[in-house]
């Protein structure tokens, strides 16, 4: 069986160290909808799909009321919540990754934020995932003292993220917690002008509905597939099917992006996969070892002009902390 486990990480951010709109970036109310977390669950419905949502209880500054209503609403529609952590919320607004405190204060962090787990949803997790990859290796000896077994924070090769080294895309064990790692594959791109091939450029991409287009997608989805990569990461975030703009005074629905969803959705169980929750496949996940190292590769064309283009808007929306 290959499984997808759709994972959506459920915060308000505005900048690194600035809380955002809970009612814009959780549940992305625009008039009289919610184009965040109901319209995600929404759409999982329609396809029969479940997810796990790993909900930031570092957001100290929100309701406590509103977190018990979230996780009542995901809950009831048989998907999953587990433990999310931005640590900037509830400590120091200067140090947005975890492995920027010693260990002490990171106990300190996730005790906090698993007594706000449990004061809404009256039990604990049992999955974690650390805000912006920042986990490092105490993080992991800390999750297994409050009794969590899975971590999903690993993203090989990026900065943020300080575990130390594994296989990428496949499930490892690092002491007694199982580590399944964020889903990634190389994009190799030949950027055209004018139908001559001007520029040649690698991504490491993960697989994520915002960052990735569908043809990414779904040649990604395809790679990782052939590599015989059986556990696979769907990426995605509350706010992944709205947009704004730079000042966030205004919202959007981002129609392009339900519609690359449910291409997508629908693309993967033509192919076979299973979609499952955390909590459903965390006592069978396939511990491996001794896997060669291995990111698999698509290939892409872009427009040379189209890209500048994108890549500077993306620039600008990186720098404010937008999509
Ligand atoms: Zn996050």
């Amino acid at each position: 069986m290959k499984y997808i486990i759709p994972t959506i990480d459920v915060e308000a951010i505005r900048t690194l160290s600035r809380l955002g709109d809970y009612e814009k970036l959780i549940l992305g109310r625009i008039g009289d909808y919610s184009f965040g977390v109901p319209k995600i669950l929404e759409i999982f419905d329609t396809f029969r799909v479940k997810g796990t949502f790993f909900v930031d209880f570092a957001e100290k500054d929100h309701d406590p009321k509103l977190f018990h209503l979230l996780t009542e609403l995901i809950l009831g529609k048989n998907n999953d919540v587990q433990l999310h952590v931005h640590p900037q919320f509830m400590s120091d607004p200067n140090r947005p990754l975890l492995h920027q405190y010693n260990i002490i204060e990171q106990e300190h962090c996730l005790d906090e934020s698993i007594k706000a787990f449990y004061h809404a949803t009256s039990h604990y997790p049992k999955a974690f995932r650390a805000g912006g990859y920042g986990a490092d290796n105490n993080t992991l000896k800390l999750l297994s003292k409050f009794g969590i077994s899975v971590d999903s924070s690993y993203f090989p090769g990026h900065e943020n993220c300080k575990i130390s080294p594994l296989t990428p895309n496949v499930i490892s064990k690092v002491d007694d917690i199982i580590e399944v790692p964020v889903t990634v594959f190389k994009n190799n791109i030949d950027y055209r002008l004018a139908g001559n091939v001007v520029k040649q450029g690698s991504l490491i991409k993960k697989l994520d509905i915002d960052s990735c287009s569908l043809e990414e997608l779904k040649l990604g989805l395809d790679a990782v597939s052939d590599s015989k990569i059986k556990i696979i990461i769907l990426f995605m975030h509350s706010y992944s099917l709205i947009k704004w703009n730079p000042t966030y005074t205004k919202y959007e629905p981002d129609f392009a992006d339900m519609e690359k969803l449910d291409s997508f959705l629908g693309y993967a169980l033509g192919k076979d996969y299973t979609f499952a929750t955390m909590d459903e496949i965390m006592n069978f996940l396939p511990v491996e070892t001794g896997r060669e190292y291995t990111i698999p590769e698509i290939k892409t064309e872009r427009n040379f002009l189209n890209s500048v283009k994108r890549s500077i808007s993306a620039k600008v929306r990186t720098t404010l902390r937008g999509k």
